[in-house]
């Protein structure tokens, strides 16, 4: 192929502007970027490899080479991996074929400090080249390729690039920096270990660079012929707990998860028994970008027996779970294992399960002892936790005791055990009212009663609590009952005293109701005299069993349908609105103050008016006569 020059697609020109002009601290990242794509270069040949033997030609050992020039200042990064063809590398090193550019670009313009490390979470690597050099040659042949197929891709990473076809006997990748003026301090052996030793340590393949040697004529190092390795290709998971000091467990994780912050908690175990298996998990401390992505792979890479496999291997943690990330090693998987096969495996299905006990238990230890950080945690990750009951019942009542929520005893951090704990004598329920937000969670009538009563009421205003309550109906054997659906019955918490005069009450406004169901007859499914009332004249609740108010709204604003249910209109006969109400009997303002009645109640409960310009026009009669 004839040298040939290709324009960069937009979203790589502006990822390349951004990466040039504004990325300042932590530039020395750019190496850890391109030693993880060569070293990612030899897992993929190590897969191919597995069918094709041949593909190691006569080169087995996979390895990454990191040398620099410091007359023509350059820096190269070799690896002997899979290498690319003309058509990959126009089409890898051109386009971004991952999502999140968007979300990737978003974030730096947010970002004050344009701290380069940020590249690592969205997967733009190679780009990050650009961060030091003003160009960059990528010299390149596929395994399996022959040696006149090779290819040249030359950018000073504007708009455009060359490729041109070359002679290349090595399999794999040259990637030569050019560097900046300026960027001078990145051709030196002591700063390149010391960057790859922070950074990339783990990688599982050696890394080598010239041994140095000092040369008395010179007087300073210069390289030797000889390559050592400087990285400890040591996987980490692999050594025995008692040898890993925290601060390496910390340094692992920030390696593989690009997170700069510690994590929140890790466990690493070898699991023995029907299958056998090393795992090493983080709970990392703050939340990702795109955590409410459910389509997201996981943060769990899988090896077999030492080897890299894949990364995101989604089957090994539940969607639920989608935050933890770490390593998995197993000894019984095949090496040739594919994801397809991953979903089906029982040896995955059990380390699954093991992974998932284990990631709980680090939680409730987390609950149990150090409740500051949980408190954190739930923040970040509690509605995450929360799709877990739907999603895994085996676990279903172990997660229950890890949620916390909101209550008219505390305004965060209620568990069902402290709720149990404060449950009055003779409480059989466990109270709960959903809600937009906290505050209108408390102010809802609704809890009057229950207020009065010294009854404890859980409040959940998160968008996952309505769905979540399809699935957690009962808490150790008391029931989850919404205070705003069906009648309330106290029960055992209401005395005799108390019963009959509710009863005598209901039994006195039952002409007014009658009048009050006729009136509202298209709104209301039915109205009844209520005791859950004390400073409000009316509530709406619905039907046992039929959809709440605020699920109806959401599904609304979700452009889903929602069933049209009328709702249930609840007087408060003691209430001095209701019993001018009574008075008004027979007179015009009947219909008024019962509409106006009834459109409160609506308001209260968060929900929208059909007719806002007839209630205002009402309440201003009211006020006016
Ligand atoms: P990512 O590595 O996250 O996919 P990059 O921008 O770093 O994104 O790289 C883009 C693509 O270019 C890689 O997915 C890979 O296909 C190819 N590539 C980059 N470096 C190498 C290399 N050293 N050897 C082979 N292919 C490479």
């Amino acid at each position: 192929m004839d040298k040939k020059t290709h324009a960069f697609q937009a979203e790589v020109k502006q990822i390349l502007h951004l990466v040039t002009h504004s990325l300042y601290s932590n530039k020395e990242i750019f190496l850890r970027e391109l030693v993880s794509n060569a070293s990612d270069a030899c897992d993929k040949l190590r897969f191919e490899a597995l069918d094709k033997p041949a593909l190691f030609e006569d080169a087995p050992n996979l390895e990454v080479r990191v040398s620099f020039d410091a007359e023509k200042k350059t820096l190269t990064i070799r690896d002997n991996g899979v290498g690319m063809s003309a058509e990959e590398a126009i089409a890898h090193l051109g386009t971004i074929a991952k999502s999140g550019t968007r979300e990737f670009m978003a974030a730096l313009e947010g970002e004050k400090k344009k701290d380069a490390n940020l590249i690592g979470q969205f997967g733009v690597g190679f780009y990050s080249g650009y961060i030091v050099a003003d160009r960059i040659t990528v010299e390149s042949r596929r395994a399996g390729l022959a040696a006149e197929e090779g290819v040249r891709w030359v950018s000073e990473g504007t708009g455009e690039f060359e490729v041109e076809t070359i002679t290349r006997a090595e399999r794999g990748t040259d990637v030569i920096l050019h560097l900046r003026e300026g960027e001078e301090e990145f051709l030196s052996a002591w700063k390149l270990k010391s960057i790859i030793g922070k950074y990339s340590d783990h990688i599982s393949l050696p890394i080598l660079m010239r041994s140095q040697k000092w040369d008395e004529e010179k007087k300073a190092q210069v390289d030797t012929d000889e390559w050592e390795t400087v990285n400890k290709a040591a996987a980490l998971w692999t050594r025995p707990k008692s040898d890993i000091t925290d601060a390496q467990y910390q340094d692992f994780y920030k390696q593989i998860s690009y997170d700069q912050e510690a994590p929140l908690a890790y466990t690493h175990n070898r699991v023995e028994g029907r299958t056998e298996y090393t795992q090493l998990l983080y709970v990392p401390a703050k939340a990702p970008f795109d955590l409410w992505n459910r389509d997201k792979r996981g943060g769990v890479k899988l090896y077999v027996k030492r080897v890299f496999i894949m990364d995101d291997a989604e089957a090994l943690m539940p969607v639920y779970l989608r935050f933890v990330k770490g390593v998995i090693d197993s000894a019984d998987l095949p090496l040739n294992v594919s994801r397809e096969l991953l979903q089906e495996s029982r040896d995955v299905k059990a380390i699954r399960e093991g992974c998932t006990k284990r990631v709980l238990s680090m939680l409730e230890d987390v609950a149990e002892n150090q409740k500051d950080k949980y408190a954190e945690f739930w923040k970040q990750f509690g509605a995450v936790l929360k799709e877990g009951i739907g999603e895994d019942f085996a676990n279903r009542e172990r997660l229950a005791k890890l949620y916390r929520f909101a209550s008219t005893h505390t305004d965060e951090g209620v568990s069902f055990e402290d709720y149990k704990q404060r449950m009055k004598e003779g409480q059989e329920a466990i109270y709960v009212i959903t809600a937009d937000s906290l505050a209108a969670a408390k102010a809802s009538p609704q809890l009057e009663i229950f207020r009065k009563k010294g009854i404890e009421v859980m409040l959940l205003t998160d968008r996952v609590d309505e769905w979540m309550l399809t699935h957690l109906y009962e808490y150790e054997g008391h029931p989850l009952t919404s205070v705003a659906k069906g009648a309330v019955d106290l029960g055992k918490l209401q005395d005799e005293e108390e019963k009959k005069a509710a009863d005598a009450a209901a039994e006195a406004a039952k002409p007014l109701i009658e009048r009050l169901k006729k009136t509202l007859e298209a709104r209301a499914k039915d109205v009844r005299a209520t005791t859950r009332l004390v400073d409000s004249p009316a509530c709406i609740v619905v039907e046992e069993g039929d959809m709440s108010g605020h699920l109806a709204r959401l599904l609304k604003q979700a452009g889903q349908s929602a069933p049209a249910t009328k709702p249930i209109l609840e007087v408060n006969p003691e209430h001095a609105l209701v019993k001018k109400l009574d008075s008004a009997e027979g007179s015009e303002r009947f219909d008024d103050l019962a509409q106006v009645l009834f459109d409160q109640a609506v308001l209260a409960e968060g929900g929208q008016l059909e007719d806002p310009a007839g209630y205002v026009r009402r309440v201003n009669l009211l006020l006016a006569g």
